[in-house]
């Protein structure tokens, strides 16, 4: 909410400029920087330079911008809607303001505020729908910042999705006003329509809106199984966000961290469906079976999984009971844990001449007595990713070693990767078993073998086997870590 006697002293409008004369004079980059902003429009560009830099003279001849290359004079201003004196040279400029204001155009002078009748904002454009800011002059840096975090905001599609909504004005006009009308649009915007856009699928998006017009069945609901990265905030995606901003419904796992889950809308509602290890609190079953019901509801759901939805994150069984009861879904990567854990140990988990191949398993296959698929792998060089395999640490290394691998095979692990209370352990296969007994593991730990590992760099990483004085062991790295 704005201040009571906050009152701005610059008012935005968005000025008509197609097939308008916008005039610029100046020959430098402060003309070359203005050109570029209303280049941006459909306005013709009136360059008024005497002599031109270089890049200045290509933006000309590629944009096909008009160049009056003479010495200025008040008759250049002629018919513009706007004017900008952008010369660099004081007394020119000012002269540019006097001839512009007598000729009654508006006119801005780059960096004198005192001398402009309105200040150019920092754009996002996403036309025809552009998103300007303005800041009075006082803070280019800040609405620049601004413009990122905007533009961060809004799908690229954006654009385009306006585009159809312009066609679509006519035929809506024939909806009842009000509700009827209202709904269409937030539907249209938030569903199926926006959707196909977003996807780049311009004729089903028509067909939807239609579908829109004609029919008086709720909105369809939509599902993302959405990768929420394997901790860190800003490890998730952009498309991520936006999806979670826009959600009406958030469905996370217990790995997923508050902070994530916080970033929808306040209004949103949040369900935690549980299955930390041990204490499951809602069955896979009954998780589909809410996804589904939610989506006959016509809810937009945000399902958060950690890291990546697709690596062991039961979304297969999700995506059939979504697909089996016709439920429109869509699924958004994540990072995965075992690259942020990499990441954590500068780990490379392919390495030239040393391994070329890629597993993530996890420890929970080795009961019986086939070897697992994956172990024939490692012994041949690749590198192994381990996915919750803390508690079976003995069993993994034991049937690894049994199968061929040695005992000295480098061994990385790290506990709550990408966080800021991460730990990191280095050993060797021999000490993977040491894994199991620690009680001072809390968090998520991700287990990576092969001799690629040796490549990872342990300066902040504490030995794998050394944890006989545990409390003082978990102290230290954490007095490392903060
Ligand atoms: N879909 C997730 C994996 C879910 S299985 C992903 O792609 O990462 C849960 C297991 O992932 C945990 O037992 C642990 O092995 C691993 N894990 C998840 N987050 C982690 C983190 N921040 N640090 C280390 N391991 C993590």
């Amino acid at each position: 909410m704005p201040q009571a006697n906050a009152k701005l002293n610059a008012f935005p409008v968005f000025m008509r400029v197609e097939g308008e004369a916008v005039a610029i004079v100046g020959g430098g980059e402060a003309a070359l920087a203005k050109a570029r902003l209303v280049g941006q429009s459909s306005a013709v560009l009136r360059i008024i330079a005497q002599t031109a830099e270089a890049e200045l003279l290509s933006f000309i001849a590629a944009t096909g911008a008009v160049h009056v290359a003479a010495a200025y004079e008040a008759a250049h201003l002629e018919g513009a809607t706007i004017v900008f004196a952008a010369s660099g040279d004081e007394a020119l400029d000012r002269r540019v303001v006097e001839d512009a204001r007598r000729l009654s155009i508006p006119v801005n002078a780059v960096d004198r505020p005192e001398l402009c009748d309105f200040f150019t904002p920092a754009l996002v454009n996403r036309a025809p729908v552009a998103i300007a800011i303005g800041t009075e002059g006082a803070g280019p840096v800040l609405a620049q910042m601004l413009r990122g975090r905007i533009d961060r905001m809004l799908s690229p599609s954006l654009g385009a999705l306006a585009t159809l909504a312009a066609s679509f004005r006519g035929t809506a006009e024939r909806l009842p006003k009000g509700t009827g009308r209202r709904r269409f649009w937030r539907d249209f915007f938030a569903g199926a329509p926006a959707r196909a856009v977003e996807a780049g699928e311009f004729a089903r998006a028509h067909d939807a809106a239609v579908e829109l017009l004609v029919s008086d069945a709720p909105a369809s609901g939509h599902i993302a199984l959405v990768g929420a990265g394997p901790g860190a905030e800003d490890l998730l995606t952009l498309r991520a966000h936006r999806l979670l901003m826009e959600a009406d419904v958030i469905v996370h796992d217990a790995l997923v961290p508050e902070a994530i889950v916080a970033m929808g809308r306040r209004d949103a509602e949040r369900l935690p469906v549980g299955k930390r290890k041990g204490c499951h609190s809602k069955s896979q079953e009954e998780i589909n079976a809410l996804l589904v019901e939610l989506g006959r509801e016509g809810k937009r759901v945000v399902r958060l999984k950690s890291g990546d939805p697709l690596v062991f994150g039961r979304a297969g069984e999700e995506m059939a009971a979504l697909r089996d009861a016709g439920i429109a879904y869509e699924v958004v990567p994540g990072v995965t844990a075992a690259f942020a854990a990499a990441a954590d140990f500068e780990l490379p988990l392919t390495l030239r001449g040393v391994s070329s191949s890629l597993v993530f398993t996890t420890g929970h296959d080795l009961k019986g007595n086939s070897l697992p698929d994956w172990a024939k792998l490692a012994i041949s060089g690749a590198t192994v990713a381990v996915y919750m395999g803390r508690s079976v640490a003995a069993e993994v290394a034991g049937r690894l070693i049994e199968a061929g691998l040695s005992p000295d095979t480098a061994v990385a692990v790290v506990e709550n990767a990408s966080l800021g209370n991460r730990r990191r352990f280095h050993g060797t296969l021999a000490d993977l078993p040491s894994l199991e007994a620690r009680a001072d593991l809390a968090g998520p730990v991700m287990t990576i073998i092969g001799d690629a590992v040796a490549g990872a760099n342990f300066e902040r990483s504490e030995p794998l086997a050394a944890h006989r004085h545990e409390d003082t062991a978990s102290a230290t790295a954490e007095g490392v870590e903060q």
